[in-house]
């Protein structure tokens, strides 16, 4: 059985009847339940991007030399496919994934996947598990896409085999009991990303070395931690995984302002998507560096309304509380915003079918 041109099935023999899935698929939350198929395509350096396979849902098998084991060439994608209102499916702007998928391959030295073999993975994977896609309010399938160093040599140099995986997980509403502003840890000690680094490229090494930084936020009261720049610990660049928007309202009028792409911080399609959905909605928007002590003071003299983070996961998660070594201020008196709730539903009705596509971002995929 084969579905398009390049993907070669075969079936998960030991499928979940409709009665388990049903029971499976309760209580989703993030992360946790994966779909029964995934996608493997192999590349090595004699014959490029080979066929890709649709496969069981199993274990690896690596040997232990393997370098992305020692050397971590290893990078990942993420987006959702959502349940549309005549019960079809639409993945929302999987070729912008794909390009930074192949641009975060670049910069590991890995070899790029062609964007339509990624969106092609994708599409053959959401046709086969369609009864993974979630249907209720919030609900979506996340599609994760990831690429891994497989040779066994631990000389230090590009590998000369890799392996891309594409897997789905349904994830149940991220605000399940309503939209919940977060408090953050403003980060001095520990930095994220530097220029000339890796920050703008989604590689496992990034996470790895953000780790204790997070949990030091959460020993300091916090969810969150916001990364600032590595060399002055001064102007802010990111909040976790996500980007952040700052509002600002002068006589009525709306402006956001969002970190400017530096090579530091990783260009989100959330965020690129809020900044063309703005003028839409009579926003102005600013990219440009933005500064702690802005952050403080504009907060303090009321011009700076909300703050919010934004990205594929929780779409936008409104910040209400910021916290550092000395102090703490509150934003929008801890509560979540109409700017951050209206570009939330904006996008979500998007997304859900339940508004028009003018960008052309939805990608039918049955
Ligand atoms: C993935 C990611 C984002 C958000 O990107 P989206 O495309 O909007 O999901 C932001 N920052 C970091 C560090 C990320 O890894």
């Amino acid at each position: 059985m084969t579905t398009g041109s390049t993907i070669e099935v075969t079936l998960n023999p030991k499928r979940m009847s409709a009665d388990e899935r049903a029971r499976v698929m309760q209580n989703l939350g993030f992360g946790r339940v994966f779909t029964e198929h995934m996608v493997t395509i192999r590349h090595t350096a004699e014959t490029g991007w080979e066929k890709g396979s649709l496969v069981p849902y199993a274990p690896l098998t690596l040997d232990p030399a393997a370098s992305v084991l020692h050397y971590g060439q290893a990078i990942f994608e993420g987006f959702k496919a959502y349940r549309q209102p005549d019960g079809g499916i639409a993945t929302f702007r999987p070729e912008s994934n794909a390009r930074r998928f192949a641009t975060s391959a670049t910069r590991l030295a890995m070899p790029p996947l062609p964007v339509e073999r990624f969106v092609e993975a994708s599409d053959a994977l959401i046709r086969l598990e369609r009864d993974w896609v979630p249907s209720g309010p919030g609900e979506s399938l996340y599609v994760r896409p990831l690429m891994l160093a497989t040779e066994a040599a631990l000389g230090v140099r590009p590998s000369k085999e890799y392996l891309f995986l594409l897997f789905g997980s349904p994830s149940g509403a991220y605000f399940a009991q309503g939209v919940k502003p977060v408090s953050v840890w403003l980060c001095t000690d520990f930095v994220r990303a530097t220029p000339g680094g890796t920050g703008a490229a989604k590689c496992a090494g990034n996470y790895a070395a953000s780790l204790l930084a997070q949990q030091k936020a959460i020993e300091a009261g916090c969810q969150q931690v916001v990364w600032l720049d590595a060399l002055e610990h001064r102007y802010v660049e990111e909040m976790g995984g996500m980007n952040l928007f700052f509002v600002y309202e002068r006589g009525g009028r709306v402006t956001l302002v969002t970190p400017a792409l530096n090579g530091a911080l990783l260009a989100g399609i959330t965020r690129d998507s809020i900044l063309a959905l703005a003028g839409e909605l009579g926003y102005q928007v600013e990219e440009r560096r933005f500064a702690t002590d802005e952050w403080e003071k504009d907060v303090a003299s009321g011009a700076l309304t909300e703050v919010f983070a934004c990205g594929t996961a929780a779409v936008i998660t409104p910040v209400g509380q910021v916290k550092f070594d000395g102090g703490s201020w509150l934003i929008h008196g801890g509560e979540p915003g109409p700017v951050s709730s209206r570009i939330r539903d904006t996008l979500m009705a998007i997304q859900y079918g339940h508004a028009p596509d003018k960008h052309g971002w939805m990608h039918r995929v049955l």
